[in-house]
């Protein structure tokens, strides 16, 4: 794998070999390479001119949207670095963010900026500018007037992101180029807090650009291929496997705001893509959907799930009611998305004392161990923590030396999982380390018992916690919601589990909800059941 120093590079070059190609597709509006690359001038030289420097940080809070793109190539060309926020995130969340990574600029939603955002960075003394979009625009897919340029209201204390992309960029006052490296931060990745405090993780423009260009020899899709943002771009999965792998493919990355399964199955039939990634949950309500169809399907070359578990029953649910088979991928944010996957064409093992499916095989240049309390390598089949070391692995995190040195030691990243390798060098994720229950003693793995709820027909999702019990210490709590239609009792929820696990592993409670707790990217919050319990 030979990528760039940057995925700028990449989308440099896509300029030069096919300007015309559509870049970025949204609901009805299309934006060539082209135009894109004049526009993230205009970010750039705007950026510029209020002082942003090589190296300062721009916080941006977007959606699914072309604007997200433009500004993200916008503070890469002026030399900066992004911090991608999750547009859900509120003024305590957000003021954290602003501080730890001391943001100069930040690019949002109007909403975002006269709901909370204008009062919080008035409040940080590092943030010095602000760019907004027109939210009701981009939610009504009235995108295409915005594209067309027509004035929308000023906001106070801000620019419009557009109007100083298009003024900036007429000017061609385009600042010069930032000369990039491949060991520039591109990123400070926030972790999404399912583990605690977030931490900044500094991914770098060569992590992105070896992960990116990684995809696009390795799912062999063809030159210029429609990909799909089905995860959100401000998360590493959609940042990495759709927008800087489909700018190394010199693709057209099709956008819809946000998750709907509605919304997105419509986006299907109307791009046609070849490729999306998005996590088991997105499937999950894709596949509950009423008005889901295999066309909505026909014109996938590849599929894949990342980022969370994915059941073994959903992809065999999936393949039989929809036609494709869900590749299977595994990464953390620390090693820039994917570190492992299921290769096109092949389909991942399903281990047969666990029933856990194989999260794929390590991708090239990348080394995976699986290693016990004392760091040292542990026999095939025997579970302990799962290490990477590769391109694609960060240097550590945002000043925060402490949480580098036990995250990365050497440069090898601990990544909390645990997992175990068979002899063909198939990868099994067990579940995270932090999330075992320990039941009188007995070692239960959350992912074991949900595998086996979602093989029931009644369940949709499943998640499985330790709550406290006088008599074990920990006992297993399961909580569950139902496929539409569904109604079975709680009890016998428990008893398929205690038919098909371990005395020691089905749950002794099953709860019901109408919808389980989960992050904006999709995963399902584990911790906030224990809380709950
Ligand atoms: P935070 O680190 O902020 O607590 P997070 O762990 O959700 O949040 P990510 O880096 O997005 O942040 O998630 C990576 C984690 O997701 C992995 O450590 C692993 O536990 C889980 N994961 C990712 N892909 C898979 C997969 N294919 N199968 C099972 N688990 C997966």
């Amino acid at each position: 794998v030979q990528p760039p120093p940057s995925t700028l590079h990449a989308f440099r070059a896509a300029v030069r070999a096919v300007p015309d190609r559509t870049a970025l597709a949204y609901f009805d509006g299309r934006l060539s390479y082209a135009e894109a690359d004049a526009l993230s001038d205009g970010v750039a030289a705007h950026l510029a001119a209020r002082g942003f420097r090589r190296g300062d940080r721009a916080a941006v809070m977007l959606q699914n949207t072309p604007h997200f793109v433009l500004a993200l190539l916008g503070v890469w060309k002026a030399g900066g670095v992004v911090v991608p926020v999750n547009p859900m995130y509120k003024s305590a969340e957000m003021r954290h963010i602003l501080d730890d990574a001391e943001v100069t600029a930040v690019i949002c939603a109007d909403r975002t900026w006269d709901g909370f955002l204008r009062a919080t960075a008035a409040e940080a003394p590092s943030v010095r500018l602000a760019l907004t979009t027109c939210e009701r625009e981009l939610q009504t897919r009235d995108d295409a007037r915005v594209l067309r340029g027509e004035p929308l209201g000023p906001q106070e204390g801000a620019d419009d992101l557009l109007a100083v992309a298009r003024e900036a960029g007429r000017l061609r006052a385009a600042p010069t180029d930032p000369g990039l490296t491949a060991d520039d931060i591109a990123l400070i990745s926030y972790t999404s807090g399912t583990s605690g405090t977030p931490k900044g993780a500094t991914n770098t423009h060569g992590n992105i650009a070896y992960n990116a260009e990684r995809q696009r020899t390795g799912l062999g899709l063809s030159e210029g291929a429609t990909y799909f943002a089905l995860a959100p771009l401000f998360h590493i999965t959609g940042m990495v496997c759709e927008l800087a792998a489909c700018v190394a493919n010199a693709g057209t990355l099709a956008l819809a705001y946000r998750f709907e399964a509605g919304v997105v199955l419509d986006a299907f039939l109307e791009h046609r893509p070849a490729y999306t990634v998005g996590p088991s949950t997105a499937y999950m309500a894709l596949m509950a959907h009423p008005g889901v169809t295999r066309d909505h399907f026909a014109s996938f070359e590849t599929l894949s799930s990342g980022g969370a578990p994915l059941p073994p029953a959903l992809v065999e649910k999936f393949r039989a009611d929809l036609g494709p088979y869900l590749h299977n991928g595994y990464g953390l944010t620390e090693c820039t998305a994917p570190c492992a996957s299921v290769p096109p064409g092949k389909q991942a093992p399903v281990d047969k004392v666990s029933g856990t499916l194989a999260v794929g095989v390590p991708g090239p240049d990348t080394v995976v161990r699986i290693i016990g309390e004392d760091g040292r390598d542990l026999p095939f089949g025997e579970p302990g923590e799962i290490a990477v070391r590769g391109p694609q692995v960060v240097p550590g995190y945002w000043r925060r030396p402490d949480a580098t040195a036990e995250a990365v030691p050497d440069g090898e990243l601990r990544t909390g999982d645990i997992g175990f390798m068979d002899a063909d060098g198939w990868l099994y994720v067990v579940d995270r380390k932090k999330d075992m229950i320990n039941a009188a003693g007995f070692k239960v793995w959350p992912r074991e018992v949900e595998d086996v709820l979602y093989s029931h027909p009644a369940v949709r999702e499943a998640a499985v916690v330790g709550v406290p019990d006088a008599y074990r210490g920990e006992t297993v709590k399961a909580y569950v919601s139902l496929r539409p239609g569904a109604a079975p009792q709680p009890a016998e929820l428990a008893a398929y589990c205690k038919e098909r696990l371990a005395a020691y592993k089905y749950p002794r409670e099953v709860e019901i909800l109408a919808e389980l707790p989960k992050t904006t990217s999709g995963k399902i919050l584990r911790r906030e059941l224990r809380h709950r319990a």
